[in-house]
């Protein structure tokens, strides 16, 4: 024997329950126990107790109707089907109780046994579908939230992973870049050293085996000749050492600024002299002073070794019988170097790598060089926290310009 169907009848018309109770009775199989509620608030407390499979409700229900009970009872989750019953026959009210959740619509006095035991069971029926799909729903939405929650913890992760990945993509761009600047610089040096060291090293060579065939006193003077060539060769060479040296001293940071006070214009005129031996046939250096302030403050040793460069460069550069101009200014708070030469200039395409090291221009690769004293120059001069600017036009000739702040 199948469970027996719990029907709820909602009516405040005890006819009615007397009725609908006759139909019941009536419907073959006896399967249905009817039980009443004769208002809208015993109705709300008994449908609480969920002990029906279906409710048979009332249009009318004194202050209340029987659309209102189904939505109160549809917001507490009430899911067992309702079937409301009215004296009326209306699409209005058919299509409203549609709406407020009625699973179907019987007018009163107008069905029998079989219709009410039909409506009955495709209420039920369809209400379990109903809840089927709904618990289908939620459960699909639970899914999706928790697929959706996933997915946003895994385009996070995802996102940091880029991160990182472009952070070390980053990274190891930069140690190649610095891997093919290091490689590139070996290479110059390479190419320099030998280069370079080939020259003053074969006139030793040379020099000293004519030495030894100049036996006689008479010679003398032939001996002497090459004894001097071969002080120059080694004297270049350990020029050429040095600035190897400095490049790698700047490199591990061992080059200070260490300051002191002195006279500019004696300081520059000395450097001057000392430049002399080094000037081509008929060259001169033109040295000038502005202003009446002399005494400043800078590190000897950079600012010599900075002077050197610049006036060996001008001379280097120039043609025999050039002038190079060698001007100083001390002001308030500054000092300026300019040296100006009128030499062969420096081609526009190769001033971007002027201070790469062991960077030579094109027009200069029968005239010796390293490629590292304007590297050096300005090393030392951002050392001493100034600035260097140049400017220099093919033919013409080059000016470089200095600036280095001063504390009174
Ligand atoms: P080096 O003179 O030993 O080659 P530098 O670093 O002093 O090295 O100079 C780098 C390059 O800059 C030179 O090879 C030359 O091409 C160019 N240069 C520097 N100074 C001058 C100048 N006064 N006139 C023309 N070119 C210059």
């Amino acid at each position: 024997m199948p469970d027996k169907i719990r029907v709820l009848l909602i009516d405040d018309d005890e006819d009615d329950f007397i009725i609908t109770r006759d139909i019941i009775d009536d419907i073959p199989g006896r399967n249905y126990v009817l039980e009443w509620a004769p208002s809208f608030n015993q109705a709300v407390e008994v449908i609480r107790e969920r002990r029906h499979n279906v409710y048979l409700v009332d249009f009318r229900l004194g202050a209340h109707d029987g659309l209102e009970l189904i939505t109160k009872a549809e917001s507490e989750g009430i899911t067992a089907p309702f079937i409301l019953l009215t004296g009326q026959s209306d699409r209005e009210t058919d299509e409203r109780a549609m709406r407020a959740g009625a699973q179907d619509y019987l007018v009163k006095g107008t069905f029998d046994p079989y219709d009410l035991e039909r409506s009955i069971r495709y209420s039920i029926e369809h209400a379990k579908s109903l809840a089927e799909i709904q618990k289908l729903n939620t459960e699909l939405e639970q899914r999706v939230e928790a697929r959706t929650q996933e997915l946003a913890a895994a385009n996070r992760e995802l996102e940091q992973t880029n991160k990182t990945l472009k952070r070390a993509q980053l990274e190891i761009k930069k140690a190649l870049q610095k891997e093919k600047e290091l490689h590139e610089l070996k290479s110059r040096f390479v190419t320099i050293a030998s280069h370079e060291f080939r020259t003053p090293l074969s006139t030793v060579l040379s020099s000293a085996s004519l030495i030894t065939k100049y036996k006689s006193a008479e010679e003398d003077d032939k001996r002497l000749k090459h004894v001097n060539r071969i002080k120059s060769a080694v004297n270049n060479l350990n020029n050429i050492l040095n600035d190897f040296l400095s490049i790698s001293r700047m490199e591990e940071g061992k080059i200070y600024n260490v300051p002191t006070t002195f006279d500019m214009y004696t300081f520059a005129a000395d450097t001057v002299d000392e430049m002399q031996g080094f000037l081509q046939e008929g060259q001169r250096i033109v040295y000038q002073h502005l202003g009446d302030e002399t005494n400043v403050n800078l590190d000897k040793q950079l600012l010599k070794n900075i002077l050197i460069n610049l006036l060996s460069n001008g001379s280097k550069y120039s043609g025999e019988g050039k002038t190079i101009w060698f001007t100083t200014e001390v002001t308030m708070c500054s000092v300026r170097i300019v040296v100006k030469d009128e030499g062969i200039g420096i081609p526009e395409a190769d001033q971007v790598h002027l201070f790469t090291p062991f960077f030579r221009a094109q027009n200069v690769t029968n005239i010796q060089g390293t490629g590292l004293g304007l590297n050096i120059v300005k090393k030392y001069v951002e050392i001493m926290d100034g600035t260097l600017a140049y400017q220099s036009e093919l033919g013409k000739g080059t000016t470089f310009t200095i600036t280095i702040p001063q504390t009174a």
